[in-house]
């Protein structure tokens, strides 16, 4: 263990943690990021709809308004730049009852309040006809031109690369146990030994609440874990649409969407429960025919399609509807806790205001005047791919057309995966029609030796 002191140690590798090293190492700070799991993306950032989403529906005046704002509008000026695939579907929020249709123009009044200005009502003709797939039940709706579909672990992925290729420290399998303040810098506990850092940043997601009690003794607000089943479809079903679908969102949830997903699928889903388990992610078969069940009646094709499969995701949200952002400038202590159910698209906005609470700390770095950036895993289906460049050594996932030369550069590269899950976010491998069930045994020659926890061993599939 290092008996270096960081600038800044932050508590958490899932998306918004992997977006603050990022904005922190280009303003200049010696960062360490501390992983409780094996690998990153372990927590929420998993499992989710994978949607850059506008804002249009985040209360007005609200933090996480602010974060999509900003992250938004990031995400787009450093995407190319960063090789960060988009997928420009635009969305179409839809109502299905009378209810729903008389809540159209407040929600496009709110749109236009959170600055989202060229959502326009559509006519059910004019939805029809832009996608025909749709039931002709539906009785109206809007546009939202600026929703797209992003790759939700090659963006993160991104993101912590460059802030490792700038020279920031990533220690995974390393839980803070505990942790105090000693009047100019911090003394974190982990399970792999005493770091030191002059800040703290927690970003533990769906523990972040317990994160806060262990190194302030408070509790600021209470995860309560809401599960989200998804459906997914076979990528024929995905020439069925080409805009996502939103229903007229609730209080609690965005509600059930049908879209593309970047990598060449349909997804339905999620849904919304809430439960106590931080970790169970399991499905259950009520919820898929349901949500299936969902998907048919609103586009009717989707009965002839075959499911892929099945996954669910946990948000971390809490008693408070808005993000749970706090600081504690005495002792250099930053919260960011209930990053619910848009962080993906938050996240750099989210990065940008952690970087503003440090200034008004007094804490000043000399931004990095010539940045590395790295360039990702192409993982688009609408983009190019690696099986598609000469010389690739052959395809080993043939469902996803997965080259041995990817798998081989992840596995060489600065952040290898250290499970098979790993492996799956960096490359798609075992993603496609067969599961698996095809190259697993071609996988477990290639990675034997070489992930932490080996395939075929317990939760290593
Ligand atoms: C069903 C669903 C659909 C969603 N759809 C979208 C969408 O379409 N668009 C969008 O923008 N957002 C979406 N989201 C939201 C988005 O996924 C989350 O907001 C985001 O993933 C939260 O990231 P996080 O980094 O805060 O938390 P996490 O991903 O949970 O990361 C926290 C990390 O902290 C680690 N950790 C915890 N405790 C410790 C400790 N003591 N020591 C060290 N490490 C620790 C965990 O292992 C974890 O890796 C969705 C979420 C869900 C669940």
């Amino acid at each position: 263990m290092t008996r270096d002191t960081f600038d800044i140690a932050i508590i958490g590798g899932g998306v918004v943690g992997c977006a603050i090293a990022r904005r922190l190492t280009l303003d200049g700070a010696r960062v360490v990021v501390i992983e409780k799991a094996l690998d990153v993306l372990d927590g929420a950032s998993k499992g989710n709809s994978a949607i850059l989403h506008t804002g249009f529906d985040a209360p007005p005046g609200s933090l996480e308004q602010a974060c999509i704002a900003a992250g938004y509008k990031e995400y787009l000026e450093i995407a190319g730049q960063m090789s960060l695939p988009i997928l420009k579907s635009g969305a179409l929020v839809l109502a299905w009852s009378d209810d729903q249709l008389k809540q159209l123009p407040k929600l496009i009044e709110k749109a236009h309040a959170n600055g989202v200005t060229d959502v326009t009502s559509l006519s059910r003709e004019e939805i029809l006809r832009k996608e025909p797939n749709l039931s002709p039940d539906l009785l109206g709706g809007f546009a939202v031109p600026g929703e797209y579909l992003i790759d939700p672990w090659g963006t993160a992925h991104a993101y912590i690369l460059q802030a490792i290729a700038n020279g920031a420290t990533l220690l995974r399998n390393a839980e803070v146990l505990t942790g105090h303040f000693e009047g100019t810098s911090w003394t974190l506990k982990t399970t792999q030994g005493d770091m030191h850092a002059d800040h703290v940043i927690n970003c533990a997601g769906l523990y972040g609440d317990i994160v806060d009690e262990r190194l302030t003794g408070a509790r600021r607000f209470t995860i309560t874990p809401r599960k989200g089943q998804f459906v997914v479809f076979d990528k024929p079903a995905s020439n069925l649409l080409s805009s996502i679908i939103l229903p007229v969102p609730t209080k609690t949830t965005k509600g059930v969407v049908i879209c593309r997903t970047i990598f060449g699928n349909l997804l339905v889903g999620p849904t919304a429960e809430d439960q106590e388990s931080r970790t169970d992610g399991s499905t259950t078969r009520d919820a898929l025919l349901d949500l299936q069940a969902k998907g048919v009646e609103m586009v009717p094709g989707l009965s002839n399609c075959d499911v892929t499969t099945a996954y669910a995701g946990l948000r971390p949200a809490t008693e408070y509807q808005d993000y749970q952002i706090h600081q504690d400038r005495q002792s250099r202590y930053i919260s960011v806790g209930g990053i619910r159910s848009t962080g993906l698209s938050s996240s750099l906005g989210i990065a940008q205001h952690v970087s503003a609470l440090l200034d008004t700390f007094g804490t000043q770095f000399k931004p990095l005047s010539t940045p590395v950036t790295p360039t990702p895993e192409k993982l688009s289906e609408y983009h190019d791919r690696d099986w598609q460049c000469p010389g690739s050594d052959g395809i080993v996932c043939h469902c996803e057309l997965v080259t041995k030369r990817e798998i081989e550069r992840v596995l060489d590269g600065p952040m290898p995966p250290a499970t098979l899950a790993g492996l799956k976010r960096r490359t798609r491998v075992t993603m496609g029609r067969c599961q698996g069930f095809y190259c697993t045994g071609a996988l477990a020659a290639l990675t034997e030796g070489r992930l932490v926890r080996p395939m075929g061993t317990r939760d290593g599939s």
